[in-house]
């Protein structure tokens, strides 16, 4: 897959803030004011290598805005992570987590590394090295990371034991996304694509009674994309085509996304399940004739490149920024593409956080069950509030539905900041 300019995705947050500050008829400076993180910390950290090399990689802490609580948000460990990438990705979660209600301002973490390429013992080290760099900025109070692209619940596990070697403190609410033996839940893994499929389900209802027979094509088959799959599956939807960084496939009559995870896991890709019609590309993957396209890879997929070919009636961003602005404006006022935004469609991941930090601080115990149907009610409840507040305030032929999720978000982070004294 190409590896994107990070530095488009901070402009296009930028832009995107900036229709949001208009629509609300606020000034430049409160653009001004919120479009820069309120720290950014870069550190270094040296590893030593199975060969007996010390080799130091970089990465970033960005904590965009507090005006609602800590900054919360995960640490993606990626070869193509930039401070630019990283302090947008910030951004984005402020807005996310308004939207969602959540007492947090918005952090993003990052790495610039290739975790593939490290043995257990250097990527522990790079996770401890990491939080030896930033405990100081971090805390259950202050910032909560978790996990983001190429991390897991090791990761968290090993950066919660460092927090504690250092502090003294077995601060479960420090981070989450841990191993369920660590206060974590096993419900963090499902937690974003099960939100997705929820809110891609919230708005089938208002377009067309439910997602009963409605074709799907899913394109990425990590954490967020076969959860999106599997759910939009169980609940009635025909998953036609599927694809990772190696290429996708297609089947008329659809997969069973769980016997494609198989296939994935033994073999290394989704190429390789041979139940398939027939193999296709990503491009073509997004190009389908289908009712919901779900991009659930990376940034940028969707531009002013490929926005004339897309066929899709709804797209559900599973992953974060998929559709630039210029894009989103095309395909849904000018084609009536209804695009669900990622800071809603995907915001069950850190839904899911908060139902673990609040646990952890409390020393208390929640089901599996119960933290999923919280989940559930949060994801269709704020789905159903951002179509609404579209409708009603909006002009759906005019305005987005990312441009409402941003609208109620911006308004959110700016009252705190008001209230605090801060604008
Ligand atoms: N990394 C996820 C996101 O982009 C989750 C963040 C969290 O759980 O704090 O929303």
């Amino acid at each position: 897959m190409q590896v994107k300019d990070s530095r488009v995705l901070l402009q296009d947050q930028e832009r995107i803030l900036r229709r949001a500050i208009e629509h609300l008829g606020l000034g430049d400076d409160v653009y001004e004011a919120l479009r820069h993180p309120e720290r950014v910390i870069q550190v270094k950290i040296p590893v030593r290598m199975s060969d007996g090399r010390v080799k130091v990689f970089i990465g970033w802490r960005s904590q965009h805005n507090s005006a609602l609580g800590p900054y919360k948000g995960g640490i993606r460990f990626h070869p193509a992570v930039t401070m630019e990438e990283v302090e947008a990705l910030s951004m984005m979660m402020t807005w996310k987590n308004a939207l969602a209600d959540l007492p947090y301002g918005g952090g993003k973490g990052g790495v610039r590394v290739d975790p593939h390429a490290l043995s257990p013992s250097e990527l522990e080290q790079l996770s401890r090295g990491y939080i030896r760099m930033l405990y100081k900025y971090i805390g259950p109070d202050t910032d909560i990371p978790a996990p983001d692209v190429y991390t897991n619940p090791q990761i968290m596990a090993w950066m919660f034991d460092e927090y504690y070697r250092i502090t003294g403190e077995n601060q479960f609410a420090m981070i989450t996304g841990k191993p369920k033996q660590l206060g974590g839940l096993e419900a963090r893994i499902i937690a974003t694509g099960f939100g997705t499929a929820v809110a891609a389900r919230e708005v089938a209802k208002k377009l067309w009674g439910g997602l009963e027979g409605k074709t799907v094509a899913v394109q990425g088959y990590g954490n967020a994309g076969y959860y999106a799959a599997k759910f939009l599956h169980e609940m009635g939807a025909i998953i036609v085509a599927v694809s990772d960084s190696r290429g996708g496939i297609y089947s008329s009559k659809g997969l069973n996304p769980d016997e494609v995870k198989k296939v994935k896991n033994m073999k290394g890709s989704v190429i390789f399940y041979e139940k398939a019609e027939k193999r296709i590309t990503n491009e073509e993957l997004l190009e389908l004739d289908v009712d919901i396209l779900v991009p659930a890879a990376i940034e940028d997929v969707i531009t002013s490149e490929n926005m004339e070919r897309i066929k899709a009636r709804m797209i559900v961003e599973a992953a974060n920024g998929p559709v630039t602005p210029e894009a989103d404006v095309y395909l849904s006022t000018k084609k009536g593409v209804v695009i669900v935004p990622d800071i809603l469609a995907n915001a069950g991941g850190v839904i899911m956080s908060h139902i673990e930090w609040m646990n952890n601080r409390i020393g208390g115990y929640i089901s599996e069950e119960e933290a999923k149907r919280r989940l559930e009610e949060k994801m269709s409840h704020n789905t159903r509030r951002v179509w609404d507040f579209w409708h009603s305030e909006m002009d759906p032929s005019k305005h987005t539905m990312r441009d409402a999720a941003y609208a109620l978000a911006v308004k959110k982070v700016v009252e705190a900041m008001r209230l605090r004294g801060q604008l």
